[in-house]
């Protein structure tokens, strides 16, 4: 399917900040990365930034200490954004002019080629000034906040805007070992970035500068600043793992007390979120450095690594860009196709936060919406084709109902396969620490968690994450003598691609006279499955997925009684039928009770009849099947009535 024929529906309900793109994704031809391929990889970088809060200019004094991965490399290759006046380059600490710089690119020529496991140091110097907004969520970005009479200035990289700032290769494929960041500001201002802050260095012009250094692999996207008039907001989680020894939560927000009042209760909630994600997804995985968020502005949050940006702190932000450290931080997509494992982790993760911490009720609302969201997408997969995943289509990425709701989805239903808590929450603990600090892809992560349950995935992958689309299902029951009921569960989906779902479905059979229900999972193997059931009571009603696991319609659902069962004789008609009904039965001494139920077994309509041959008034229920329910003394029996 082409890019431009695919309707996303963007409402990202403000999540990560990436989310409100303006660039016109269909305008961007697909980009041509053969240049980029990977024939180096980053191990340490030492970048000198001066930075402002009150404007977007910087000068970069960037140092890359890299090796080579290709057989040679005759040409270094790293992207910055054309707008910057470039001053220098510098290979292994001397001056070179052997480079292009073009198109946002830089090309630099190497006089002898180098080999395979080969180290070298590349400097660029640079200053300059490219305006965030006018690169939507892209680059530096300046913003006032009148309310506390603050300037910030702040990073965004994710995906492809790195270069927007820094000189950089943007790939995935490796993650830089370690990264020391030295920000220089007007005295009065404070930066904050990833990993621990060293030391603050006063200097003699009325700058202040800021030493950060972090030790954990790191993908280049999640390199980041704030700066502004912040103050810190400490606090401090233990996790059962560190024995009472504790992970620093340090917070930058403005410096105005009105700031801290009003936001105080909200922060104070990360130090049981961190305990709770240490508890459930394994230790938090840089806790030998820090977390803590900055307060810049607008756009949702970003997850930057140890240091996420939040323009507040509600509990969404909170605990989604929390999340993050141990899913697209710690374990990071490899390729952007893959994206919907850091978003649909990081946001089942709101699940799991609401559900330990608020309440089953609040969490199941999350994932109900969550469902009806991924439903907006007929069209397209979780899984991001490789030709949809360039620069510019950066809406097709971070697609909300895609990447975040359907992606949650698929965890949420992956749980329900696994249909055991112990099973999924060691897998998560598991998973974080097998792969720590690497990348990984949809295969790997299918491959992991088959290897963990013993589960064969390959379908429910194939189905659900590469393929498109949902299913709807009908259920028709009908129960004979003894209690014995047949049930025809059919199933149509919505986009041919994906013909066929085979996910178990959870059936709940509700009895008659209040005799309490049963739930059953169906396995499902074909468009069409039937099932007899021995039931202990008459049923009176059926739900289909009453536990909300899957993404599903529900169509048709009919509970009838074997005709020969009919003793009353009823006839109601006309069916399908517009305006009313008209029912006829045998007995005329004793008056019968109608009930309408609609298919989610609400009751909508009952009625006390006291002869035969009268009518029923349904001109006002909407278009639907429903269930009629007649009951004369002891004998019941229902029907299925469609109003057109
Ligand atoms: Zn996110």
């Amino acid at each position: 399917m082409s890019i431009a024929q695919q309707p996303f529906n963007h409402d990202i309900r403000n999540r990560c900040s990436h989310f409100k793109s303006f660039e016109n994704s269909f305008k961007t031809p697909p980009r041509d990365n053969t240049h980029v391929a990977d024939t180096y990889n980053p191990h340490y970088m030492h970048m000198k930034m001066d930075v402002y809060s009150d404007r977007v200019d910087i000068a970069g004094d960037i140092s890359t200490y890299a090796k080579v991965t290709s057989a040679q490399l005759d040409t270094i290759y790293l992207e910055l954004n054309q707008a910057f006046s470039l001053d220098s380059i510098k290979l292994n600490d001397v001056l070179t002019t052997s480079y292009t710089f073009e198109n946002s690119e830089i090309f630099i020529v190497l006089d002898t080629p180098l080999n395979q496991g080969d180290d070298f140091k590349i400097n660029v110097c640079y200053h300059g000034a490219v305006d965030g907004m006018n690169l939507p969520r892209y680059g530096i970005y300046h913003w006032y906040k009148g309310i506390y009479k603050s300037h910030i200035a702040f990073s965004m990289s994710q995906p492809f805007g790195a270069r927007h700032w820094f000189p950089i290769r943007q790939s995935l494929q490796y993650k830089i070992d370690s990264v020391y960041q030295e920000y220089t500001c007007p005295t009065g201002n404070m930066v904050g970035s990833n990993g621990v802050l060293e030391h603050i260095t006063t200097n003699n012009d009325s700058t202040t500068t800021f030493h950060w250094k972090t030790r954990y692999p790191m993908a280049y996207y999640l390199i980041a600043f704030a700066v502004a008039n912040y103050m810190e907001y400490n606090l401090y989680a233990k996790p059962t793992q560190l024995q009472g020894d504790s992970i620093l939560i340090q917070n930058f927000i403005y410096n105005d007390p009105k700031c801290l009042n009003f936001y105080k209760d909200d922060i104070d909630i990360s130090v049981d979120v961190m305990e709770l994600y240490c508890e459930k997804f394994g230790l938090y995985p840089f806790y030998k450095e820090k977390y803590g968020a900055c307060l810049t502005a607008t756009y949702g949050g970003m997850e930057h690594q140890t240091m996420s940006n939040q323009p507040d702190f509600s509990f969404y932000l909170v605990q989604h860009e929390m999340a993050h450290q141990w899913f697209g931080n710690n374990i990071t997509c490899a390729t952007w196709s893959d994206i919907w494992l850091n978003e649909g982790l990081a946001t089942y993760a709101d699940f799991i936060a609401k559900k330990f911490l608020i309440g089953d009720d609040e969490a199941m609302e999350d994932i109900k919406g969550d469902q009806n969201s991924a439903m907006d997408a007929i069209n397209g997969s979780v899984y991001i084709p490789e030709d949809e995943v360039y620069y510019g289509n950066k809406e097709r990425i971070f697609s909300g109902v895609l990447t975040y709701d359907k992606g949650t989805c698929l965890i949420h239903q992956l749980r329900y396969l696994i249909n055991n808590d112990d099973t999924f929450f060691g897998f998560l603990q598991h998973y974080t620490d097998t792969f720590r600090g690497q990348t990984i892809t949809t295969d790997q992560f299918r491959d992991a968690l088959e290897d963990y349950t013993g589960l064969d995935l390959h379908s429910y992958f194939e189905q659900w994450c590469y393929g498109q689309g949902y299913p709807t299902y009908s259920v028709a029951c009908e129960q004979g003598e003894g209690g014995h009921a047949h049930f025809t569960i059919t199933q149509t989906t919505c986009n041919t691609a994906t013909p066929f779902f085979d996910l178990p479905l959870e059936i709940k059979v509700l009895y008659a006279n209040e005799q309490g229900d049963s739930t059953f999972r169906m396995p499902i193997t074909a468009n069409t499955s039937y099932f007899d059931i021995q039931l202990p009571y008459q049923v009176d009603s059926v739900l289909i997925d009453p536990n909300h696991w899957i993404i599903n319609k529900v169509g048709e659902v009919s509970v009838g009684i074997d005709e020969l069962q009919n003793d009353l004789d009823l006839v109601v008609g006309p069916n399908p039928a517009q305006d009313y009904l008209q029912v006829h039965f045998k007995k005329t001494n004793t008056p019968m009770t109608i009930d309408i139920f609609d298919i989610s077994g609400q009751l909508v309509q009952s009625h006390c009849l006291y002869q035969s041959g009268q009518h029923i008034d349904i001109s006002q229920l909407p278009n639907a099947y429903y269930l009629i329910k007649a009951t004369q003394g002891q004998a019941t029996v229902s029907k299925k009535i469609m109003k057109i």
